[in-house]
């Protein structure tokens, strides 16, 4: 068991402090031992002594010319001028009292000898080499040294206000002094190597913001050696913002919000730029250190680096970006692919294969609903003598034209499609025969009506429609529908042209009649 286990807890600093007061008090001593210290009873005796001599001097002028009573006359004024004196006599050596001044037995202790003491001398008197009295003047005692211990400007003072003030002095000085040179020392040693190991940063600041710890993960990171860092404000380095902007305002760092509010900010990202240049991103956490009395001590901030993962997210986020646009342009190209492969280049009408698709979809809807669709095939009159006559671009032209008008004259719901060279097929969903064939006479006039000179001047053009519908002869597969709809266009073609036909039984007839002719002679 350790005897000083008993003893109370002296702070280091109290301990130096007590050391170099005693050591200053010993100085002091010493220094008035060896007489270094000036004396002030010394100097005091001293020039009473040389005051004695000369009143002697003076008092013994005046009996060698017989004035006594001018010497009465100035030692009555001695006495009453000078404080130091208490009282002075005048004595023959036939011991008649020439003059005394008032209780100068009272004062007097003098010796019976010629001998002085420091308070009480004796002077003696010569007239013509014989002596003739003497003077005896009783002094203010020196007194002793407790007497003269709180005398003004004495050494007893001086050492009492040095023990005093000097202590508070050294103290206030060692404390200021430890924690600028050391910092560091707040922190234990077995705590130091422990948070060393950590890979997180840790700095420990004081309550003036002063670091005063920093592990051995925050120096790497910042490329700063410990000398550079204790005892500087942790503020001081160079602190970004998420936006790179530097931060002017310190209260916006969480140790310092933290110091004010006494309250602990949420977890923050920050940037620091270090002195290499380059740019740390950093998730900074404070937390209060206290002591048992809740006052706050300091704080703790522990600072993770996220540089790297930031890094790694800004790659992520760059190639996702590059994947969107990848994939907006892939579904760009696949849109374009669709209209490619359903829409006929030269009038962006659906084409034959898109048509199948969707009228197979719209028959089998329309037989599960028991309602009617109708379909239309239509050809361009004589276009083979427009080729020739005018040439394949007008030709072209003339096809475009048409089937504008044929889109302008059907709705939304319906659709209209290129079938072939100068052939189209026009489906209307949930229509009767008459209500088609009404609809296929409008497009016929509209045609006919439509200013083809704008193409071409004497340029006319004219067409041909054929009609089926599902509920006239139940039909429900898209090829004889439209096989269906070609023989009435036959039998339009065959009884003059630019005409809006029906199918019926006649078709069927034309048709098989029509078959038995060379395919040339067809239409
Ligand atoms: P009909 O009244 O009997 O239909 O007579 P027609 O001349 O229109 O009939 P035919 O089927 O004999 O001729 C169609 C012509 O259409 C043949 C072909 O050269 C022309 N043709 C087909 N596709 C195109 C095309 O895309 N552009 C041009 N300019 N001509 C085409
Ligand atoms: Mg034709
Ligand atoms: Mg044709």
């Amino acid at each position: 068991m350790k005897w000083n286990r008993f003893l109370p807890k002296v702070s280091p600093v109290l301990r130096i402090t007590i050391g170099l007061w005693l050591l200053t008090i010993s100085l002091l001593l010493m220094g008035d031992l060896f007489g270094i210290v000036p004396n002030q009873n010394e100097s005091e005796i001293q020039s009473r002594k040389v005051m004695a001599e000369s009143l002697a001097i003076q008092i013994s002028a005046e009996v060698r010319e017989k004035r006594l009573s001018q010497a009465v006359h100035l030692l009555d004024a001695i006495v009453k001028r000078n404080t130091q004196i208490n009282s002075i006599a005048l004595i023959t050596v036939l011991d008649k009292v020439i003059m005394k001044s008032s209780q100068h037995d009272m004062y007097w202790e003098g010796q019976k000898d010629d001998s002085s003491t420091v308070n009480y001398i004796q002077v003696p008197i010569y007239a013509k080499a014989a002596r003739w009295g003497t003077l005896e003047v009783s002094f203010v005692p020196l007194g002793t040294i407790w007497s003269n211990m709180f005398t003004a400007r004495s050494f007893s003072a001086m050492l009492l206000f040095i023990s005093v003030f000097g202590f508070i002095a050294y103290w206030l000085f060692l404390k200021r002094a430890l924690s600028e040179l050391d910092p560091s020392s707040v922190v234990p040693e077995r705590v130091r190597s422990a948070l060393d190991v950590l890979n997180e940063g840790l700095v420990i600041i004081d309550t003036q913001g002063r670091i005063v710890f920093v592990n051995d993960a925050f120096k790497e990171k910042v490329h700063l050696s410990e000398d550079r860092l204790m005892g500087k404000q942790l503020s001081h380095l160079s602190w970004e913002d998420e936006n790179e902007e530097k931060i002017l305002g310190e209260h916006s760092l969480p140790w310092n919000y933290l110091l004010e509010t006494k309250e602990i900010p949420d977890t923050k990202t920050f940037r620091m730029k270090t002195e290499q240049d380059t740019i740390l991103t950093l998730d900074i956490s404070v937390a209060p250190i206290k002591v048992a009395n809740q006052k706050l001590k300091g704080v703790i901030v522990t600072i993770d680096d996220v540089t790297t993962l930031e890094r790694k997210n800004k790659e992520l986020n760059h190639i996702l970006e590059r994947l969107k646009t990848s994939q907006e342009e892939i579904e760009r190209q696949n849109g374009k692919l669709l209209q490619l492969s359903t829409h006929d280049p030269l009038t962006n009408l659906l084409n034959r294969r898109a048509l199948f698709q969707s009228l197979h979809q719209l028959l089998r809807e329309a037989r599960e609903q028991e309602r009617a669709l109708s379909c239309v095939i239509l050809d361009i009159d004589f276009f083979k003598s427009v080729n020739d006559t005018y040439g394949h671009s007008v030709g072209d032209k003339v096809i475009r034209t048409f089937a504008d008008i044929l889109q302008s004259e059907v709705s939304q719901d319906h659709l209209v499609s290129r079938y072939g060279g100068e052939e189209f097929v026009i489906v209307f969903p949930n229509t009767h025969l008459n209500k088609a064939l009404e609809r296929a006479e409008q497009i016929r006039v509209a045609v006919e009506n439509y200013d083809f000179g704008k193409i071409n001047e004497g340029l006319n053009v004219t067409s041909s429609f054929g009609v089926a519908c599902t509920e006239e002869h139940q039909v429900w597969e898209a090829d004889k529908l439209i096989d269906l709809a070609d023989k009435a266009l036959y039998t339009a073609k065959q009884t003059g042209r630019n005409r809006v036909i029906a199918y019926n039984e006649n078709s069927e007839e034309i048709d098989s009649h029509a078959k038995q002719m060379m395919p040339s002679e067809r239409r």
